[in-house]
């Protein structure tokens, strides 16, 4: 008989938070981590942040020290592309054709970057999703005085766009959103971000990109200009194209019991197919007590997934592994619906926005502004009557977990209203 195996794919945030579960709650067998990257599991909201601005290495971003991962006794396989899921036999396949018999499986391959067809194949045009992607674009843009634009202005296109600023670059942020985040956060923030980019002295254009200019020929076309719909070229020698991402899902699709659209559809237990869970950016999940699917791609929610999809696998397991020497035997093993309070944060210049909740798909939103010098304001998020999501922004954290409460489960929007109304007195 095969050992007994667990295999978790993606090495990042979710997948190492349910290698570690699993440890913790009992796994004994074979724990097989497999990652594309060849980087050890690192942490990605530095990236547009602390790792761009040179304020930190690399180094600093690893989630683990070595000494940790070699305490839970993996199977690591990095550099390493799970290329098919066979769920009837839970055999996984990997880029050079080992087939993996396994006992459970957990996806978390998260998101990939979006870009632009046109931008293939021609230098100084960059993503910004991993490790390999933030170190070029800090390079790129080493020195000062670079002409940056930043397609996209949602989370991550205004965090780079305040970045590449305070280092000293002549930046311009495009985005089809007539205000910066509009689409997460509504008007009224989005008019505060875009008053504080524009005080930095960020250009803001809401356009469409229609295409790039380009320097010399073959591989060594240079990116010199973006175009925009409306016939606008904007002078450019690097371009961030910030445009959202997509699951990463791809390596799923020969197996027809899997549901992947809009990433790895799960049931409340994160559960995709007998024996076979879902984690972290990739997973789109029943959420019982929104009662409808989400994906969630925030950074809390990847640790806590992670944690529950390995409990909730351990506990499917101990069913049909009764006494077997591979799950050491462990209380309140019980499977759980997955049910988080999301939470999500940004810094964009000395600024932090924190959310909790859900605020897209929000049909109204009421945004008090405390301080518009000091661009400090709260706003509720709800739809269907209930209030679903709250923001702060330039709120100390400290104050900003007591609007938790508010929203942890959906509450009728005029309960909600004078509960912010009360926090804030
Ligand atoms: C620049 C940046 C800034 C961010 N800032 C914030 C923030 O301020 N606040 C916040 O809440 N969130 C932020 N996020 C989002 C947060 O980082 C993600 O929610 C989190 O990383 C998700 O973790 P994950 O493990 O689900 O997926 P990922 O971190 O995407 O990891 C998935 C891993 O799986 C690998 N993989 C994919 N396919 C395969 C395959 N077939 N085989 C093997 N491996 C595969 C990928 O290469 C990757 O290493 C930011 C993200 C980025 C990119």
């Amino acid at each position: 008989m095969s050992p007994r195996r667990i295999a978790v794919v993606g090495a990042s945030a979710a997948g190492l938070a349910a290698a570690e579960a699993l440890r913790r709650f009992g796994w004994t067998g074979t724990l097989t981590l497999v990652g594309d990257e060849p980087h050890p599991p690192y942490d990605r909201p530095p990236l547009s942040k602390q790792l761009l601005q040179g304020a930190w290495q690399p180094d600093k971003l690893h989630l683990r020290a070595a000494e940790q991962l070699d305490a839970l006794g993996l199977d690591l396989r990095l550099g390493t592309r799970a290329t098919g899921l066979d769920t009837a036999t839970r055999t996984l396949t990997l880029d050079g054709g080992e087939r993996l018999a396994c006992d459970g499986v957990i996806v978390a391959t998260g998101v990939a970057a979006r870009t632009l067809p046109a931008a293939a194949g021609l230098d100084g045009v960059h993503t910004l999703r991993t490790l390999d992607d933030a170190l070029a674009l800090k390079e790129r843009l080493s020195g000062t005085g670079h002409r940056l634009v930043v397609v996209g202005n949602g989370v991550l296109g205004c965090e780079a766009a305040a970045v590449a600023r305070e280092l000293g670059h002549e930046v311009t942020l495009v985005g089809r959103e007539a205000l910066p985040m509009a689409r997460t956060v509504g008007t009224e923030i989005g008019e505060l971000l875009a008053a504080e980019h524009r005080e930095r002295g960020v250009q803001l254009r809401t356009a469409a990109v229609d295409g790039f200019e380009a320097d010399g020929d073959g591989p060594a076309r240079h990116v010199s200009a973006v175009r925009l719909a409306d016939g606008t070229r904007l002078p450019a020698d690097t371009v961030l194209v910030a445009i959202g991402s997509e699951p990463a899902v791809g390596w799923l699709h020969g197996d027809p019991a899997l549901d992947t659209t809009d990433g790895l559809r799960c049931d409340a237990y994160c559960a995709a197919a007998p024996g076979v869970y879902a984690a972290g950016d990739v997973a789109r999940w029943q959420h019982p007590v929104h009662g409808r699917h989400l994906r969630v791609e925030h950074r809390m929610n990847a640790t806590e997934q992670g944690m529950a999809a390995a409990r909730n696998l351990l506990a499917e397991l101990e069913e049909t592994l009764p006494g077997d020497e591979a799950l050491a035997p462990a209380a309140g093993r019980e499977r759980r619906p997955f049910t988080p309070v999301p939470y999500f944060w940004s810094d964009q210049y000395g600024l932090k926005l924190q959310a909790y909740g859900v605020l897209s798909g929000a049909d109204r939103s009421e945004t008090t502004v405390l301080d518009p010098d000091a661009r400090k304001a709260v706003a509720l998020y709800g739809s269907d009557g209930q209030a679903t999501g709250v923001l702060a922004i330039g709120v100390p954290p400290r104050q900003v977990r007591g609007l938790r409460a508010l929203i942890a489960t959906p509450v009728p929007w005029e309960e909600a209203r004078e509960g912010l109304h009360n926090a804030r007195a």
